[in-house]
């Protein structure tokens, strides 16, 4: 039977993109080596981490001054790299609290420097996104977390501000087109729309670049120094970095953002109508900030819970539970989530609807 995965991550990738991966492992480019065993100075890798630093920028439209880092930790260490490295004893930073991962982003924040937050929608189970937030001016920058993985909300307009935005992508990243200018560092841990787990994306404007500060940094820990050698300082995981230049090389084949965005909005927007529609369904969180990558919603029936899991894992559907803190379920329907898997889950909640409604 034909799995549906809509894990939340690591997740789906496309399935060309496994089947070049695995090629790749046997020999990669006939050169006789696995790509897992070739030396990181090694010509042929040096050419896909130079190839991947590119497509990163052209994919996000981002400038030739842009550096791209894909490093170690997991966008987890992002939540600590960012204000050591951009965060002074005495400065203060602006951040949002709008799920799970930006309030751990803030907890680490708070090490380094005074951090404000603006707006938080954690008394209400974080279920929407708090708009009209006055950013100070002097901020080093405004922290935001652009996809809750969570709960299911989205940024769909940034912040009016000339802050700087640091944006936490991990879960959105290449989904859809973003106003490059307004952001100053861009991260996103690879597993959910990028790669495989074992890297992270970061992307620092030339601004970025340029920004110092007064605080003993670890070598491993300081930007500066994987922008020194061209991203690669050490070993970095050259493998998820081989698979994510992969799935660039495929979203630019389907056409880029602007292509994913509208396939992404198609899926999404059908997914949702059906939840909306459907008497035995409803969705969690705010109509205008819903995500296009994980659609979180309930039964309005708890009793219907398991029997509607049950009906979808028969039918080959993985990995669709929502998040124990939301319950019900979350379909995480990333880039490389195919439209029939969708169609089949709203095919499966009409069939419910029929038995039980
Ligand atoms: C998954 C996720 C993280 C954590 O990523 P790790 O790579 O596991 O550290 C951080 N932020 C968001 C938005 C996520 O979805």
């Amino acid at each position: 039977m034909k799995v549906h995965n809509f894990s939340s991550g690591p997740a789906i990738l496309p399935e060309e993109v496994l089947a070049e991966a695995a090629q790749a492992v046997i020999d990669y480019k006939n050169s006789g080596l696995s790509i897992l065993t070739m030396s990181h100075r090694n010509k042929l890798f040096v050419d896909v981490i130079e190839e991947a630093r590119a497509l990163v920028k052209e994919l996000l439209g981002l400038s030739n001054e842009h550096q791209v880092l894909f490093l170690g930790g997991g966008a987890s260490s992002q939540f600590f790299m960012v204000p050591m490295n951009f965060l002074g004893a005495n400065q203060f930073a602006s951040y949002t609290d709008t799920g799970t991962w930006a309030n751990k982003a803030i907890k680490e924040a708070k090490n380094f420097g005074e951090v404000k937050v603006l707006a938080s929608s954690k008394e209400s189970t974080y279920s929407f996104i708090p708009k009209d937030i006055q950013v100070p001016s002097d901020s080093q920058y405004l922290h935001l977390t652009s996809n809750n993985t969570i709960y299911g909300t989205q940024y769909h307009n940034f912040p009016e501000t000339s802050v700087p935005i640091v944006c936490d992508m991990s879960s959105d990243i290449f989904s859809r087109e973003i106003p490059a200018e307004k952001f100053g560092l861009i991260y996103a841990g690879a597993q959910k729309n990028m790669g495989p787990a074992g890297v992270t994306m970061v992307a620092l404007s030339p601004e970025f670049v340029e920004r110092k500060i007064d605080r003993v940094i670890p070598t491993m820990l300081n930007y500066q120094t994987h922008i020194a050698e061209n991203a690669m300082f050490n070993t970095p995981p050259t493998f998820p970095i081989y698979v994510s230049l992969l799935t660039m090389r495929w979203i630019k084949a389907q056409g880029g953002l602007k292509a994913m965005q509208q396939k992404n909005d198609h899926k999404a927007a059908i997914l949702y109508q059906e939840i909306d529609r459907n008497p035995l369904f409803r969705g969690t969180v705010a109509v205008e900030d819903r995500s296009r990558m994980n659609v979180c919603f309930v039964p309005e029936n708890v009793e219907h819970e398991k029997p509607f899991f049950d009906l979808c894992t028969q039918n080959g559907m993985i990995d669709f539970k929502g998040h124990r803190s939301v319950g019900g379920f979350r379909a995480s329907i990333y880039n490389a989530m195919p439209l029939s898997s969708i169609e089949l889950m709203i095919s499966l909640m009409q069939e419910f609807e029929k038995k039980n409604g």
